[in-house]
């Protein structure tokens, strides 16, 4: 294709950013050495048990001493002695699909370990609910969205309800996200201190939506962030903790080699080739559609496979439709490998991630984004939306590259792949980042420290 060709084309792909896409299949060429299988059959092939498996132990807290090293496992110890007679109480909406329930499943084990007793509840809802929720979510992302009462009632009336159903005896509350924030209803006067976490981005939300949950987000001890660019003034203290992942879980624990070879063969994956992947829910904000129209940019003048690996969180109804959109704009094209992955696709997912060449991560909005928290922790180059958390993570030509557009996507995938020394120094920059910032052991530390000053057990002048 000609380079007026080419500058028609990028017009007209900058023209759909952000429409429902629902192209053509585009026809690809035959390629030697490449499957010859279909995408769209591969994609339907099961590969993944049908139910969760057993999940392995939790590691312990020794288990990190190789990563971390004895002086920062002893300080955890020692932050821990004075809440040892303390309960805890998380509350969110999911267990099992997206960032949250993916740290509530290593921080609890650590701070149970710790003799810091935490108990894991999730609220209860029925479709009505969860679509309110996600439409606050997108509106506190900056959505358009009207308001209305019956939107309100269905909230408030869901969280009563989890409200009666559940127990509230604990010393310490978290309850994580707007979903349950309205549990805040059965805080008792002088019994128990009660915490925000919201994992979301609220620097441009929705004026009805925030109205409404400002109240009550308003009567909480203290609320956490993950980002000062996040928070809102608010009449209550504010805490920044940067999310994090844990260096031994399924998703992120070193992966011998033939394994990583036979997730790829599983998929029809072929590793003599450069691999581009995005594992992200298939969510419009992850922008799934921008990355396959990326990818079709870049594979005009480098060789690649595009691997988009997601699957539904349980509090995302949107996820089908989105799967469809992103089938839609694949077209045939047998180097886009789409897999919707069971929730408990941990080693599949990490493999994958140290399979690729590059990961992308264009999230149009964000909220931390631990997928590239994961994958920067693998050492790969990453190439990701300057949206959200994502800066704090990716610092521009030094552990990643930040990208605004299709058209910036795709030449850094062009670039990466032809400059194989830069992209391999980044992925090593990245790493270590995250070692110092991002690690599920910094995140114990934050939650002991918070606990304390709620408890009254240290001075606040210690812990900012
Ligand atoms: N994830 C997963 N399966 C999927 C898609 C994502 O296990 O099909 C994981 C992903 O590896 C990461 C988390 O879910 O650990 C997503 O967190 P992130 O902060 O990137 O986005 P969120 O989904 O919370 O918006």
């Amino acid at each position: 294709m000609d380079a007026r060709n080419d500058q028609v084309e990028e017009r007209a792909l900058e023209q759909r950013r952000g429409e429902t896409v629902t192209a053509a299949p585009v026809e690809a060429p035959p390629r030697n050495g490449g499957s010859e299988a279909p995408a769209r059959e591969r994609r339907k092939r099961p590969r993944i048990s049908e139910t969760p498996p057993a999940p392995p132990p939790p590691p312990r807290l020794d288990d990190y001493e190789p990563i971390i090293g004895k002086p920062q496992l002893d300080e955890l110890r020692y932050l821990a002695h004075p809440l040892r007679s303390k309960t805890v109480k998380m509350v969110n909406s999911t267990s099992m699909g997206g960032g949250v329930a993916e740290m509530l499943n290593r921080l609890i084990p650590l701070l149970s370990e710790l003799e810091v007793v935490t108990r894991w509840d999730v609220i209860t809802g029925g479709n009505d609910f969860f679509e309110v929720t996600k439409a606050f979510h997108n509106a506190l992302h900056g959505g358009e969205y009207v308001l209305t009462k019956e939107a309100r009632d269905i909230f408030l009336s869901y969280n009563e309800q989890n409200r009666q159903r559940m127990q509230f005896t604990e010393d310490l509350f978290v309850i994580h996200d707007p979903q349950p924030a309205g549990l805040i209803r059965s805080r008792e006067r002088n019994r128990g201190k009660w915490m925000w976490r919201c994992h979301i981005d609220l620097s441009n939300p929705h004026p009805d939506v925030w109205g409404f949950l400002r109240p009550l987000i308003e009567e909480y001890d203290a609320t956490v962030f993950s980002s000062p660019a996040f928070s809102r003034q608010l009449m209550v203290p504010q805490y920044l903790f940067y999310p994090c992942i844990d260096p031994l879980s399924e998703k992120n624990k070193e992966l011998d080699a033939g394994y990583i070879q036979k997730v790829c063969d599983d998929f029809g994956i072929d590793r003599s080739r450069p691999i581009v992947t995005q594992i992200s829910r298939f969510d419009r904000l992850k922008d799934p559609v921008g990355v396959i129209q990326a990818y079709k940019l870049a594979k005009k003048y480098v060789d690649c496979q595009l691997v988009l690996a997601g699957g539904g969180a349980t509090d995302d109804p949107e996820g089908a439709i989105v799967l469809q959109e992103v089938m839609d704009a694949a077209g045939e094209d047998p180097d886009v490998i789409i897999l919707n992955l069971p929730p408990w696709s941990a080693l599949e997912i990490n493999a994958l991630q140290r399979a690729s060449t590059i990961v992308v991560q264009k999230s149009l909005k964000e909220g931390f984004g631990l997928t590239v928290t994961e994958a920067l922790w693998k050492g790969k180059p990453t190439i990701a939306g300057a949206v959200g958390g994502i800066p704090t993570q990716v610092i521009h030509k030094l552990t990643g590259v930040l990208v605004h557009s299709v058209e910036g996507c795709a030449y850094q995938i062009r670039y990466l792949l032809t400059h194989p020394e830069f992209a391999e120094q980044m992925g090593k920059n990245g790493r270590e980042h995250v070692k110092e910032n991002f690690l599920m052991t910094s995140n114990v530390k934050r939650w002991l420290l918070l606990f304390q000053i709620l408890l009254g057990t240290v001075t606040k002048e210690k812990t900012t």
